[in-house]
């Protein structure tokens, strides 16, 4: 244990300056070997000062002054410094302040330093020492309890960990308390340890104790039973004096009889205040700059995307996660969506695979064939080719097997001369020497990987021959990470970057097997094992056949039905798509990615780098963003309603923490429920889907109206919302 506190110091005055080490005694006895084994060390690592200051409390001065000048151990110690110290002695008084002093070795120490001169800076250096602010990072800032936006906020518990350090802040108060006080009141039950070590060292001078209490801060100010005779208030950390204020407005304590034990900001002098952080080049060198603080409205971390923390209570703990709930609007779809959806929607190109066995599921599945046979992206595709395949093409590298129809297309429309060849074989077939034109062509990429890998073996087979990149669709993340794979390729030594060209783009999530066919395929399994009334389970039968059909993705056949002629239909009217659209037929694979990507691009605005301003769907410790009811409102199409249902997280439709989004998403779903035999309700079964695999969460007294709604003769609807009332029991 050390019952020493020390710090090293330069000392100014004017001209002169003076080196000093100084030691806080924080027992009422020297332990002296402690202190010997101190001097040592310092002297080892930092030379040997000018003087040494040992401060002790006074009924213990000439004890210690005896120990310094006779006892072996500290002699011996002394001896280290070589006669070139003066040693000072200082014994100080109830108040705090200096009581004896007396020197010892060398000559008069040509500069006199006093407490006050080493109060405030060993006190700033504590609190840069023990790290007495917390700060932001990039992607967090804070709210304070009083809703002002900061990057950092002082925890006073923070430098509260060390005994001597604590007795030495308590030392530091002693002058500030006033006479005659026998009752103290603290904002933070962190000051507890304060008050106990000026208790504690009040007992050395045979003073009673003060009793102590915590108020908590700004909560409890305005309820708290204050006795303003006799006591004080001590005030952990404060930026403007805003509470002092409040409580010698307010409450009628004297302004004496309000102490802040750290204070950061401009107008410290009109408060009682014990460490005065502000940075002062002469007075306060180890101290810090001002806290920036701002109303959320000008906030620029905000701007900037940075999410504010909640802090609350007077220990400015985080506030657990909180919720906000998003209205999905139109301008929040992916930039040039709806021009993709104006293509390509109606070609069959997009269908949700589930995942052939062994391999893991490719969600969001886009056909090579269907896309080279969609004519709106060859019109593009032989514009981008006239524009960018070079005249003098060598050869043209199919990325993968599924992508050698595109690399012949271009051989035929923009290169006769060149080669098609297989990935491969490349080492075999491009001429190391070669310098003419590459083009690489990939139908469909996600992550770019298989691009990379080909890119650094032509690194090293063609360093000389320009390339072209050429990709039909590429599926990104919306991540603004990503946008690194187009700068990767575009890489070269090479005088001019190569060309990287991507004829088609959609934002959409990675592929998850823990998605809502693979729940639904789960929940139909188990419910189906014990007795399915006979209208239901034919029914039931057909969808589970169709699920297991793992090879086979779906395009039209995403969402089940309330019955056998039931299928979910998109009305005129898309928000998402160009006016116009859906003219002919479309598939509900189409809405479902439409939706996927919409929701995508959400989540992909609350990352590093997001649009300060928009909308985003947030979730990390701090926040978790939810899809407001009122979507499913706004979206009245029962296909629009399944997809949002099966696109969503679970995390982004769980309403259980949010009283009143569950009973309107409970009071929404029992209307649908009640219609499940019209168009209104066609997304009645979906619903029930999402409740049993507990994509959707209410809250019981919610749960409990959705379960025991009348929905007619509906038999599918009925069965499984009796699935949905077992599974669920235990909510
Ligand atoms: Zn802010």
């Amino acid at each position: 244990m050390r019952t020493l506190h020390s710090l090293r110091l330069e000392v100014r005055r004017k001209v002169r300056s003076q080196d000093v080490l100084f030691i806080f005694n924080a027992l009422e006895t020297l332990r002296v070997e402690e202190f010997g084994t101190l001097l040592e060390d310092e002297v080892e690592a930092n030379l040997v000062p000018d003087q040494v200051i040992l401060v002790v409390r006074e009924p213990m001065f000439a004890q210690t002054f005896e120990l310094l000048s006779q006892d072996p151990q500290v002699t011996t110690a002394l001896a280290r410094l070589g006669g070139r110290s003066v040693v000072t002695l200082i014994g100080y008084n109830l108040k705090g302040e200096e009581a004896s002093r007396r020197t010892l070795g060398g000559n008069t120490p040509a500069l006199k330093v006093e407490l006050k001169d080493i109060r405030r800076r060993a006190l700033a250096a504590i609190f840069s020492h023990r790290h007495g602010f917390v700060e932001s990072t990039s992607t967090y800032h804070f709210e304070n309890p009083s809703g002002r936006h900061s990057d950092r906020f002082i925890r006073v518990s923070n430098i509260l960990t060390q005994g001597a350090e604590i007795t030495f802040i308590a030392f530091c108060a002693l002058p500030m308390i006033p006479d005659d006080v026998r009752q103290a009141y603290i904002d933070t039950p962190a000051l507890f340890t304060v008050v106990a070590a000026i208790n504690e060292q009040w007992r050395s001078f045979d003073r009673e104790g003060l009793l102590v209490d915590n108020f908590s801060s700004y909560a409890g100010a305005k309820g708290a039973e204050f006795d303003t005779e006799r006591s004080f208030v001590l005030i952990s950390a404060s930026s403007s004096g805003s509470l002092a204020n409040e409580l010698t407005g307010l409450r009628g304590f004297p302004a004496r009889q309000v102490v802040h034990l750290l204070f950061l900001g401009d107008n410290a002098a009109q408060h009682t205040v014990v460490g005065d952080l502000q940075l002062d080049a002469l007075l306060n060198p180890d101290g810090v700059t001002r806290t920036t603080v701002s109303t959320a409205n000008d906030c620029v971390p905000c701007r900037n995307g940075s999410h504010a923390i909640k802090l609350q209570g007077d220990q400015f703990e985080f506030a657990g996660p909180q919720h906000d709930s998003l209205l999905i609007k139109s301008d929040d779809r992916p930039p040039g969506l709806d021009g993709l959806m104006a293509r390509l929607a109606g070609t069959g190109v997009f269908a949700v695979g589930l995942g052939a066995s062994g391999k893991p599921p490719r969600q969001f599945e886009v056909s090579a064939t269907q896309l080279m046979a969609a004519v709106p992206f060859l019109e593009r595709l032989d514009y981008a080719a006239r524009r960018s395949i070079p005249a003098r093409t060598g050869h043209i590298i199919a990325a993968d097997p599924q992508s050698e129809t595109l690399a012949h297309h271009i051989r035929a429309t923009a290169a006769p001369q060149a080669k098609v060849v297989a990935r491969e074989a490349i080492d075999a077939e491009v001429d190391k020497t070669s310098d003419t034109a590459i083009v690489i062509v990939a139908t469909v990429i996600e992550s770019g990987r298989t691009l990379l890998d080909l890119s650094r073996d032509l690194r090293s087979i063609a360093p000389d021959a320009p390339l072209t990149y050429l990709v039909g669709l590429s599926k990104g993340t919306g991540d603004p990470g990503r946008s690194s794979l187009a700068a990767s390729l575009r890489k070269t030594h090479n005088p001019y970057p190569y060309e990287f060209l991507a004829i088609e783009e959609i934002v959409l999530p990675a592929s998850s097997s823990h998605n809502a066919w693979a729940a639904e395929a789960q929940l139909l399994q188990r419910a189906s094992a014990s007795r399915v009334p006979a209208p239901v389970a034919a029914l039931v039968k057909a969808r589970l056949d169709r699920l297991r059909r793992a090879s086979e993705a779906l395009a039209d056949d995403l969402f089940l039905g309330n019955g056998s002629d039931r299928s979910l239909k998109l009305q005129p009217g898309f928000v998402f798509w160009p006016r116009g659209l859906p003219e002919g037929d479309h598939t509900q694979a189409e809405v479902y990615f439409t939706i996927a990507s919409v929701l995508q691009q959400l989540r992909a605005n609350a990352g590093r780098g997001g649009k300060p301003g928009k909308s985003a769907i947030r979730t990390n410790w701090f926040q978790q963003t939810l899809l407001a009811p009122g979507n499913f409102g706004r979206f009245n199409d029962d296909v629009i309603q399944a997809s949002i249902l099966r696109a969503a997280l679970p995390a982004e439709l769980n309403y259980r923490d949010r009283p009143e989004d569950s009973r309107e998403m409970g009071r929404l779903i029992a209307r649908i429920l009640k219609a499940a035999g019209v168009d209104r309700g066609g997304a009645a079964a979906e619903f029930l889907l999402a409740l049993g695999t507990r994509r959707l969460q209410l809250r019981r007294e919610d749960l409990d109206i959705v379960l025991k709604v009348e929905v007619g003769g509906i038999d599918l609807v009925r069965w499984l919302q009796g699935v949905c009332a077992e599974t669920l029991s235990d909510v």
